[in-house]
């Protein structure tokens, strides 16, 4: 009988369509997990939370990988908390496929060292392609990769917010009887691949309904100020909680500003559009559009902004599920299409920003 290297052990316990590859075979993937910037030569594509992003070749094929950061000893509630995260968007990676979730390749979940791989998305996150991120106003991911600023035409944007909700309103519908609530949907969890299709990431906060329903009394507030609905803040959590989060990137995509601004009046982007959406006038309301989103039709901007409102309507009940919004926003894209096509000479009027 022929003795088995660890490896085709930790091989032949790969978690469903997921590989196993070795710290070494990472190390040289990511030239010894180089942590200079990507524009500087080395492999480092951005940190988050969970720590830091390498972009990576793996057989021939570029990859992100995502390394665990290792918690201070002791803080054993720390660790605990890293450790579900990364179980969570282990499971839920693996049995959520869709071409509008990010896939995930591989991870490792050895004793001393715990990754994730990721498929490569090369245009990076939703927030650093409209380059409203907090941390780093000038977008230093989007600038690590070229140098230059993205735009993102109108049609690119609804086909963006389209894509987020079809990923999204399969994560609420596929498994029925276990409907899966994402709970930090935002900007920085939509990633862009090399044609602008966007993917959402990053389910290290997701839960099913049931397990949150007993949850309800003694839930830990997560996610990211900025898009949480005032339910949750009661315990409330429901699929309706990621349509509120996606109406606020619908705002973000609308007006390319950050969902929460400290030097902005007001802070917040919802109460910031809400005077005008109340309003309801185009021409007050078109000022407020990105003035990087080139030209658009009228009807299709007030369609967008329609929707968003309905999804951050702080009530819950009035609130649509995302799986309603999502034929509305196929429709809109149709609709907005054949305005373009007919209206070949078209050029809105646009006012200035105020
Ligand atoms: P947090 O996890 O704390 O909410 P985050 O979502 O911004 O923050 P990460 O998901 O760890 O953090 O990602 C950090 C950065 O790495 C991102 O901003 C993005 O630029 C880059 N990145 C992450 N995943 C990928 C990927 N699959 N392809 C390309 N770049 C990626």
């Amino acid at each position: 009988m022929s003795s088995r290297t660890s490896n085709e052990v930790a091989r032949e316990n790969d978690v469903a369509g997921c590989l196993h590859f070795t710290y070494e075979e990472l190390k040289e993937a990511t030239d010894g997990f180089n942590m200079k910037p990507l524009n500087l030569g080395g492999r480092k594509l951005g940190e988050g939370g969970f720590g830091p992003v390498f972009l990576g070749k793996l057989k021939f094929t570029e990859v992100a990988i995502k390394i665990l950061r290792n918690v201070p000893k002791g803080d054993k509630a720390a660790a605990t908390l890293a450790t579900e995260q990364f179980l969570t968007e282990v499971k839920v990676l693996t049995r959520f496929r869709h071409p509008n979730l990010v896939t995930l390749i591989g991870f490792s979940n050895s004793a001393n060292w715990k990754c994730l791989i990721y498929e490569y998305l090369p245009n990076g996150t939703l927030e650093d392609a409209l380059e409203i991120g907090l941390q780093n106003p000038s977008g230093n991911t989007a600038e690590n990769r070229s140098n230059k600023r993205i735009s993102l035409p109108w049609m690119c944007r609804l086909s963006i917010a389209t894509d987020t909700a079809r990923g999204l309103a399969y994560l609420h519908t596929a498994d029925k009887k276990n409907q899966l609530v994402h709970r930090d949907v935002k900007s920085a969890n939509v990633l862009l691949d090399l044609s602008f299709r966007a993917k959402v990431g990053d389910f290290g906060l997701a839960r099913p309904l049931e397990e949150d329903k007993d949850e309800r009394k003694t839930v830990r507030v997560v996610g990211t100020s900025g898009y949480i609905p005032p339910e949750y803040y009661r315990g409330v959590i429901t699929t309706k909680m990621d349509t509120f989060g996606f109406g606020v990137i619908l705002l973000e995509l609308i007006s390319g500003m950050p969902s929460y601004d400290p030097r902005r009046t007001p802070k917040d982007l919802i109460t910031y559009m809400e005077g005008d959406m109340d309003k309801g006038n185009p021409s007050i309301l078109c000022t407020k559009v990105d003035e990087h989103a080139g030209d658009w039709p009228s009807e299709s901007f007030v369609g967008l902004f329609t929707i968003a409102k309905d999804c951050v309507e702080p009530k819950l009940e009035p609130r649509p599920e995302i799986a309603h919004i999502f034929p509305k926003l196929e429709d809109l894209m149709t609709n907005s299409a054949t305005l373009y096509t007919e209206q070949e000479n078209y050029k809105h009027q646009r006012k200035p920003l105020q």
